[in-house]
This record gives C-alpha cells, structure tokens and sequence, in this order.
C-alpha cells in the first residue's frame, strides 16, 4: 500500500483546460497534505498518483480524513504497485485478496496503456482464473464479496479492493473568486462551502458591531474560517466594524425597514471588498422565506445595489438540510454558540417583508452613503488565517 490512487472524472470533461484543472488538483493534494507524508504527487494517464513515505504509510486513518476534504476527487484507493507484466499481477493479486475474509470475487481491471498485450476482460480472466485454482473461492460478477481493482499503467500496474468516496466537485482556485458575507450563524459557512466545492477561492467578510457588541462574532468567524480553511489551505478574512452604519440606520430610517438597510450596505461594502481582492460573485446564506427578511421581495431590494452576482447556493434549502451539512463540514457546533449578531440589535417587533425597492431608494437619500461606506472601509481589517 504505498500509493494512493486519485480518481477525478468532472475535470477530465473540460477539454482544453484538463492540464489546468490537474495540476491544481495536484497542488492541492500536495497543499492537504502533511509534507512528512508523501514522496511526490503526480499525474500519470488521466489519474493522480501519490507515493507514500514510511511515515505516510503509517498515517493512512489521518491522509484519508483529508483526502476527504479535497475538492476534484471522486473516489480514492490505498493501493499496492507492482511491474504491469501479468505474471506479476496475478501474484501480487493473490497476495491481496490471501489476506482477506469473502467468499466470492471478481478481478475489475482498467487498462489505460494501450501497449499492454492483454485487453482488460482477458486480464479479468487470466488474474480471476488464477485466483480460482490458488484460493478455491467463486468469481461472481455482480455483488461480488470482494473486489479485485487493477489498473495498468505504462510503468506501474495498480492494484486495491476498496475506493474510498471523495468530496466531488471542483479544485478550489480552478473557478475565479469570490466574497463570503459571513456572518457566524449556520448558514453562511455552509453557502461558503459550496462555493469552494464548485472550485471558487473564496474571501470571507464579516460584519460586527464591537465595542458595542462582545467579541464572540469575531472569534466564532475566525474560528469558522479556521474550520473551512480544510478545503482551502488559507483564507482571508476581512472584520468590518458596522455600528456607526447601523447607528444612523435605526436613527433615520422607518423600523420595519432596518434589515433591508443593513444587508443593502453589507452587499455594498462587500463588493467594494471584492473588487479589491479580484472577485468577481458575492455570496450569502440566504434561502427563500427562511426568516421574514428573506423573502423575494426583500431579496430584490437588497440585491440591487450589487453589480456583481450575489450568488445563494443555499436557496433551494430547508433548514434541516442546511443543519446535515453544517454537522458534515464540522461547522455546526461553532456556529450554535452563543453571539450578539449585529443586526440582532435594535431589531424592530415587526419586520417588513415586502420591502418596497422605491421606498428603500427614497429613504436612502437621507444618509450619506458614501461616506459612511467609505468610514467602514476605512476602519475594516484584515486578517490571513491558516490551516
Ligand atoms: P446565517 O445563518 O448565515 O447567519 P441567517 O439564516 O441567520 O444566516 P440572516 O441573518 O438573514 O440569515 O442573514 C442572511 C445572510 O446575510 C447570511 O447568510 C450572511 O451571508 C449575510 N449576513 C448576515 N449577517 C451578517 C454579518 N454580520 N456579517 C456578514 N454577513 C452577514
Ligand atoms: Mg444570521
């Protein structure tokens, strides 16, 4: 078991840009990875391929908890190598499946050089037959007790019994960037996972209201951030502080309209953030109709200071489905914990939900927005938060 196979098949569709999309999913392997693990990553005939050090082969609970994590894998193997000749494989077949409890079997090979003098079903055979006379067990094609999996390469024939499933989706930094308005609760986290997982590098931006607030906000998105940086090595975070905009919010404008103020300056600072740092989507938690400030109407009116998308992964999503992913990212238990939300205070009893984008236009013009945008700019900071 000194390599681990790595399988990806979305990346291997995209056509001219197939190089690319590998040697990002190499690097990744290789950013995941503990250095002391492996000897090289490389990609040989439409496959990754790592070579495990001593150390790495004693840490395959550990490797496969983060392989897990790597967007672009599909499926992963622990597998034994061996010379592509047949004699070879069919002992280094044997040797496998001796170690292992089943009664019934089949041989799966893959054969991806074309040089080799056997087609894949004639190795089925040849190793399957072998395997007959030397372990006297059946081969039964489907539902197999074990299964047999070997694939040729030019240098290198591969063999294994189990594929381990990946995340799917995309290498992360293969699909541009953009900015996570992240705001410490459940479903932020979760929409900034699924962005990852389609292969944007995000940026997270959070909004807070200290010193009038306690600092729980900010540690629980640094946190959060720490927590997600499992798909993407290093983040950025930027703390943007909110009171004074809220301040004159809850001071100037109608109530029942706060919410729709706060978010429409969020998106605004926000994408000022992201056309800084070259991103070109915002992204948020919201789903439709989850609270009474997210409805379509309210959406609408938010949504239209923004010229770049605002991209909501989440919209299709009950809160339980939400909940299942947040516990799957490890995200959950941080985002429960008690904070005072920003937007939490000075909320009115009654929230309107069919915000009129007219009306929220013409209330705007009592504020200055450009300067206080420009003030919260100012005055945001930045931190690099690492694995
Ligand atoms: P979440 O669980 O992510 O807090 P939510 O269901 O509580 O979402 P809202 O509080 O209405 O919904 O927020 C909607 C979205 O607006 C959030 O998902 C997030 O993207 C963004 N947002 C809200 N508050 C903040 C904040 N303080 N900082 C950054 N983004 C925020
Ligand atoms: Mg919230």
């Amino acid at each position: 078991m000194n390599y681990i196979v790595c399988h990806y098949h979305e990346i291997a569709l995209k056509g001219k840009n197939r190089k690319f999309f590998e040697e990002k999913l190499v690097f990744n392997i290789k950013r995941a990875l503990p250095k002391a693990n492996f000897e090289f990553v490389k990609r040989i005939s439409g496959r990754i391929i790592v070579k495990l050090t001593d150390k790495g082969l004693k840490k395959q609970a550990k490797i496969k908890n983060i392989l897990k994590d790597v967007f672009g894998i599909v499926n992963f193997s622990f597998v034994d190598s061996c010379k592509p000749e047949i004699k070879v494989i069919k002992n280094k077949a044997l040797e496998i499946l001796k170690s292992k409890r089943f009664k019934t079997f089949r041989i799966q090979t893959q054969r991806s050089d074309k040089d080799f003098p056997l087609t894949s079903q004639k190795i089925n055979e040849k190793v399957g037959a072998f395997i007959v006379d030397n372990l006297n067990k059946k081969v039964k094609l489907e539902k197999p007790g074990a299964t047999c999996f070997i694939e040729i390469t030019k240098n290198q024939a591969f063999l294994y019994t189990k594929k381990i499933k990946g995340p799917g989706g995309l290498p992360v930094s293969t699909g541009g960037r953009a900015a996570v308005l992240l705001s410490g609760g459940i479903d932020s986290p979760v929409a900034g996972f699924l962005t990852m997982k389609r292969g944007a590098k995000v940026v997270f931006v959070h909004f807070h209201a200290h010193p009038y607030t306690d600092k729980a906000s900010i540690d629980k998105v640094k946190r959060i951030v720490k927590i997600l940086n499992k798909f993407q090595f290093n983040s950025k975070l930027y703390l943007v502080p909110f009171a004074d905009i809220q301040k004159q919010i809850v001071l100037k404008m109608p109530a029942k309209l706060r919410v729709v103020f706060y978010r429409r300056f969020m998106l605004r600072i926000t994408e000022a953030v992201a056309k800084k740092e070259k991103a070109l989507a915002l992204v948020t938690g919201d789903s439709i109709g989850q609270v009474a400030s997210q409805t379509l109407e309210n959406i609408f009116a938010i949504s239209e200071v923004a010229s770049m998308p605002v991209l909501r992964p989440l919209i299709g999503f009950d809160k339980e489905e939400i909940i299942d992913l947040a516990k799957k990212i490890d995200t959950f238990d941080v985002s429960i914990l008690p904070h005072q939300d920003c937007c939490a205070r000075f909320l009115p009893a009654r929230v309107e939900t069919k915000a009129d984008l007219k009306q929220v236009k013409l209330e705007e013009k009592k504020l200055d927005i450009k300067e206080l945008i420009k003030k919260a700019l100012k005055a945001t900071k930045l931190l690099t938060i690492s694995k």
